[in-house]
């Protein structure tokens, strides 16, 4: 089943996230075989999480700290979010890693602290604009999977959800074409299936992220190895993203 994530960034808030989910839970309704999940900022996790209670609508935070509890500073561990009623943590997003300066192995730990306590990692990996034209973009992405899934079962890696989102297609509404995320999923894939097997491989969640909307998703999704999608821009306008999960599945019956 696709996933559709939306990645609201640092916009939206308590009010505003409530009225959205609100109004997606009824654009949704006729709308079956997709999963969505919507990616609040950490204040407004739980009343997301109420609001979208007994519907069909999941709800990540957009990052998570590695360690259970202790003295960090402005930091949430995996069991707050948690118990804050989200099911999934992105990590490792490229405005963190370009911004904060997050790692893989930074990643890493994330990864598994997420998994520890529960929640479904959404990892992001993607190559820049510089590395994609220096005929590196493949030796990226096997960084970014070697080094962020390191250590973590196979098992638990037909849990997760890999996104690939090329840097180069964030919010610059530069859409990778079918074929270029195509190519990129199918790599991905291959790499899972020889370091974690194929069942790892064929249940993990592969979404593409870069500029993704309503006019672009069928052809993306049609791609053998796209799962779905993650979201930015197109996701804090209610109507944008539910049209992207509308023409992500079909009419329920
Ligand atoms: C994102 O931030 O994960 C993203 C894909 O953003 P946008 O859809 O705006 O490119």
């Amino acid at each position: 089943m696709p996933l559709i994530a939306g990645n609201w960034k640092m916009y939206k808030t308590v009010n505003e996230a409530v009225v959205f989910v609100k109004e997606l839970r009824d654009l949704v309704k006729g709308v079956a075989g997709v999963e969505i999940v919507v990616a609040p900022a950490f204040t407004a996790v739980h009343a997301v999480a109420e609001a979208a209670r007994n519907t069909s609508i999941g709800v990540a935070a957009q990052d998570v700290y590695w360690e259970r509890e202790g003295a960090f500073t402005g930091e949430v561990s995996p069991a707050m979010i948690k118990e804050a009623g989200a099911a999934y943590a992105i990590v490792g997003h490229s405005e963190r890693r370009r911004l904060f300066g997050e790692t893989d192995v930074i990643v890493n730990r994330k990864t598994l602290a997420a998994i520890g306590a529960g929640l479904t990692p959404i990892v992001c990996i993607g190559e820049t604009l510089e590395e994609r034209e220096r005929g590196e973009m493949l030796a990226v992405l096997d960084r970014q999977i070697k080094d962020g899934l390191d250590q973590i079962p196979a098992e638990q890696i037909g849990e997760l959800v890999v996104a690939y989102e090329p840097v180069w297609a964030i919010g610059t509404g530069r859409t990778a074409t079918a074929a270029q995320a195509g190519e990129a999923h199918a790599h991905i894939r291959k790499r899972l299936r020889q370091w974690f097997g194929a069942d790892a491989a064929d249940h993990c969640h592969i979404l593409y992220g870069g500029s993704v909307k309503p006019d672009n998703i069928r052809e993306l999704i049609a791609e053998a190895d796209v799962d779905g999608a993650l979201v930015g821009g197109a996701s804090l306008d209610v109507r944008s993203f539910a049209d992207i999960v509308t023409r992500s599945g079909r009419p329920a019956v």
